[in-house]
């Protein structure tokens, strides 16, 4: 389980603080599936769905299933399945399921959302995957994870500071969102709001969206539900940064 901890952000009244990430190891009888087990969709650019099954590990799961790619990310299993992803899906030690980083919208996309969907698994959805999935969400557990571009196009015409956009949004969708950026806001349908500020401007670069869903999925599998994962993840992935600093890649995440 994640300890929630505040670290050095200013608390504004109606805001719960960034907690400092700190993840407890794992019981002596831990084994790779009890730690928690996430599937990441590939889509046509592999190496983003290669980083979002390494940070699934490196965040603290114990397995982690790359479906429909080749290549070799940090430590994932990886599945060649092309059109097995819905059979994957059937896997009842499955804890979580990322879809979107590296999938441009396309037929496949939608295809591949909506048997995710129907799976009734916990979901990870970012940049396309958000679109495809909106009008068919149906209070399903998910995380979403737009960075500015990705939230105008799935939430148009929302007013107010980016925490009203945020809050909104999660409200309209029934999700909670992550809503990147130099700040990031993590808003839970029921009200729920955490905020990172000052985030770590070394993340902006590119893969760095697709670690924080990895970790994200990370967080699901291992139990917790969605808006203290959202936020754990969130955590992890600034902790990460600040400690790695100047020159950062997206690999550093998962790699250091
Ligand atoms: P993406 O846009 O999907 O590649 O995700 C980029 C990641 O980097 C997100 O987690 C953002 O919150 C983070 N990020 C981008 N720009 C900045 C910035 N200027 N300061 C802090 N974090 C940033
Ligand atoms: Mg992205």
């Amino acid at each position: 389980k994640v300890v929630l901890a505040p670290i050095g952000i200013e608390a504004q009244s109606s805001l719960r603080t960034l907690p400092r990430y700190e993840c407890d190891s794992p019981g002596a009888a831990a084994h790779k599936f009890s730690r928690g087990m996430a599937l990441v969709r590939a889509g046509p650019m592999r190496g983003a769905a290669g980083l979002a099954a390494s940070a699934v590990l490196r965040a603290g799961a114990g397995y982690a299933i790359l479906s429909g790619a080749s290549g070799a990310p940090l430590s994932a299993i990886i599945a060649e399945d092309g059109d097995h992803f819905a059979e994957r899906l059937a896997d009842e030690r499955l804890g979580a399921v990322v879809i979107g980083p590296g999938y441009p919208a396309s037929d496949a996309l939608d295809r591949d959302v909506a048997a995710a969907l129907k799976s009734g698994r916990a979901l990870v959805l970012d940049a396309a995957a958000i679109v495809s999935a909106l009008p068919r969400l149906g209070g399903a557990p998910a995380i979403l994870t737009p960075h500015a571009g990705e939230f105008a196009r799935a939430f148009p015409g929302l007013e107010g500071s980016k925490i009203d956009r945020a809050r909104a949004a999660a409200s309209k969708s029934g999700a909670v969102v992550i809503y990147k950026g130099a700040d990031t806001i993590v808003a839970a349908p029921d009200g729920r709001i955490a905020a990172a500020w000052p985030g770590c401007p070394w993340l902006a670069t590119a893969g760095t969206g697709d670690v924080l869903a990895g970790a994200c999925a990370a967080m699901l599998a291992r139990g917790d539900e969605a808006f203290d994962a959202a936020v754990a993840a969130v955590s992890w992935h600034i902790s990460r940064a600040r400690a790695i600093g100047p020159g950062l890649v997206a690999d550093d995440l998962v790699r250091a």
